[in-house]
């Protein structure tokens, strides 16, 4: 058992989730994808345990987005706020990090689909593992 809690929402603060587990990871993601659906150069992602994020108000307003090939992109249908993607089994996993409402402990440890980097933000010289496509 743990005590772990971390809540987290979307922009207009009707949808709220909580965390019961702490996030196994997190990283980077500079695909074309993460650009687009976030706006900004990369998107910073933590990989949740399976089953220990809950949605706990606005369910109802959660919708998703599902790319040709890839994994669900869920966000809040009254802000757009992004919230997380889903793994194969529809289970939210990769929450973006900037919905939590206070440090999750974990930090980003690699950067992914660096070979697709915004061309007007250099990455950052952060030392963190980077990779041209997915993480190996
Ligand atoms: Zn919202
Ligand atoms: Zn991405």
């Amino acid at each position: 058992m743990t005590d772990y809690l971390l809540t987290g929402g979307c922009l207009c603060g009707a949808v709220r989730y909580e965390v019961t587990e702490p996030p196994v990871s997190a990283s980077y993601c500079h695909c074309t994808r993460c650009q687009r659906r976030t706006g900004t150069a990369a998107s910073a992602n933590a990989r949740v345990a399976p089953g220990s994020l809950r949605i706990v108000a606005g369910e109802e307003l959660v919708r998703e987005w599902v790319p040709e090939g890839g994994a669900a992109k869920c966000f809040c249908s009254a802000c757009g706020g992004a919230l997380w993607s889903k793994d194969r089994d529809g289970l939210p996993a990769g929450v973006r990090l900037g919905t939590f409402d206070h440090d999750p402990g974990v930090r980003p440890q690699w950067r992914q689909f660096v070979a697709y980097a915004a061309p007007w933000e250099p990455i950052p010289d952060d030392g963190l593992p980077r990779y041209d496509e997915t993480r190996p």
